[in-house]
């Protein structure tokens, strides 16, 4: 029996986010649609026709709280996830990893959804933008509801590849090998970090970069290379010049120290207030991981960077979250209607389930007369949130849980020297305080 007279609300698209959705919403008593359009439509990258299918690898990362994304899923956990306890029960051995068995994990989601007399699962395509309702269709989002989105948010707020270039994290960089200026000085004069090549260091950089081995995409996902924005590897296949006169151009930033230019520069690029993420300008690239932490530091100043974000090049529809959303991914123009997952410029499994957690909770919240609610920025699930608020839409691009979107710390815990925590012992700082602040912020719900 479900209650007469209880909310209705729609949710499109039953991949992760979808079925966090779904779920949190009937928790609270909405009655829900999740419409799904396969297999009736299906996309370039989904294999089958069950709810929540995993597209690429089985793992959900980490599970240990010292690591960011270890510390979502804690987070998700406290806030009641569905799909956690199901990747639980599929696990397979993976270390400090949560890995599934993805048949497995696919029927567990869909028993459960199957089971919740308040959830009905259509098979259709969605062409229009339900409200009140969730929007869960991920990056491999379907052509007419793309041409919804784009009539209803503009075409600015829609992208349909990311080219992402990497984020380190401050502390990881030896800043004495590098200089705070912004090109020609514009801007606050000193906006950017500097990492100066010289034309030794510059050669095996390139010829390091032209070597390295490359992620082979798949069939599905021919990304089109545009011109303004070609992977770093590319731009060097192209000739051993092309970087210095593109990414890497020194003109119009002379190295105070020695009052001339050198013969390449590495531009980093402040990526949050606080700091903490630096992103490497113009270095978008399709090189495997492990290559990527080879040869990028190989630059003068990151040899033992510490990466935030890696590189890489997706087909990806993905929404200019800042630019067209509200606080908590609802749009702007109407209350009712939230977005979730990989389209909202999350990027991972955990990610885009826990922002289909919190549409669910908060749409439920709206039909029942109440304020939507975000956790606050010290946790890892707040951060995430402060990033698609706050992110410059000009050079938005899809984020992965990590460290540096989080609060730092209070000054009053030395950074360096004496008496300084060292890395581990700031990082435990940052975890007991997103626990206790997370806690707090359940207890307002
Ligand atoms: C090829 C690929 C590989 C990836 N690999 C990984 C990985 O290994 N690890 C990782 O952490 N992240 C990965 N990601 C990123 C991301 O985590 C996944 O895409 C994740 O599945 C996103 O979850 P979601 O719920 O937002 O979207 P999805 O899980 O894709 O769910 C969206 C659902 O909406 C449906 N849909 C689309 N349009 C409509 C419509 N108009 N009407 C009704 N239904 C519709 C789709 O059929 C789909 O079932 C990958 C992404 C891609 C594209």
């Amino acid at each position: 029996m479900t209650p007469a007279g209880a909310p209705t609300a729609t949710v499109v698209g039953g991949g992760l986010a979808g079925c966090e959705a779904a779920w949190a919403l009937a928790e609270r008593g909405v009655r829900v649609r999740l419409v799904e359009m396969r297999p009736l439509r299906r996309t370039p990258a989904h294999q089958g026709e069950r709810l929540a299918e995993l597209v690429c690898s089985n793992s959900f990362k980490s599970i240990e709280t010292s690591n960011a994304h270890g510390l979502l899923k804690a987070e998700l956990r406290r806030l009641g996830s569905l799909l956690l306890p199901c990747a639980d029960e599929a696990a397979v051995p993976a270390g400090a990893a949560l890995a599934v068995d993805r048949e497995v994990f696919s029927r567990l989601v869909e028993e459960r959804i199957g089971a919740e007399p308040l959830i009905t699962v259509e098979r259709a395509e969605v062409t229009e933008l339900p409200s009140p309702g969730v929007v869960a269709t991920g990056p491999l989002t379907s052509q007419a509801l793309t041409e919804a989105l784009t009539r209803r948010l503009g075409g600015a707020s829609l992208a349909f590849y990311d080219a992402i270039a990497p984020i380190v994290s401050r502390e990881s960089l030896r800043e004495e090998r590098l200089y705070a200026l912004s090109r020609y000085g514009k801007g606050g004069g000193d906006d950017y970090l500097n990492a100066p090549l010289d034309r030794e260091e510059y050669g095996r950089f390139i010829g390091a970069l032209v070597a390295a081995d490359q992620h082979q995409g798949h069939e599905f996902d021919p990304v089109p290379y545009f011109e303004g924005c070609l992977p770093v590897e590319e731009m060097a296949r192209r000739g051993p010049d092309t970087l210095r006169f593109g990414p890497m151009k020194p003109v119009g930033l002379a190295d105070p120290r020695t009052g001339r230019e050198p013969w390449a520069v590495v531009q980093l690029r402040r990526e949050d207030r606080a700091g903490q993420m630096w992103n490497l300008v113009g270095f978008q690239t399709r090189l495997r991981i492990q290559e990527q932490q080879r040869v990028l530091r190989m630059i003068p100043g990151l040899e033992e960077v510490e990466f935030l974000r890696y590189g890489s090049i997706h087909r990806n529809t993905y929404l200019n979250a800042p630019l067209c959303l509200g606080e908590a991914l609802a749009a702007r123009d109407d209350s009712r209607l939230f977005f979730a997952g990989q389209m909202t410029g999350v990027e991972g499994y955990t990610e885009s389930l826990a922002t289909g957690r919190l549409a669910g909770l908060n749409l439920a919240r709206i039909l029942a007369g109440r304020p939507p609610t975000v956790p606050p920025p010290t946790t890892m699930l707040g951060a995430i949130y402060r990033y698609l608020r706050e992110a410059d839409p000009a050079n938005f691009q899809p984020m992965n849980a990590n460290w540096g979107l989080v609060d730092p710390l209070p000054d009053t815990v030395p950074a360096k020297g004496r008496g300084a925590p060292g890395k581990d012992g700031r990082r435990r700082m940052l975890v007991t305080r997103a626990e206790q602040d997370f806690g707090a912020w359940l207890a307002t719900l």
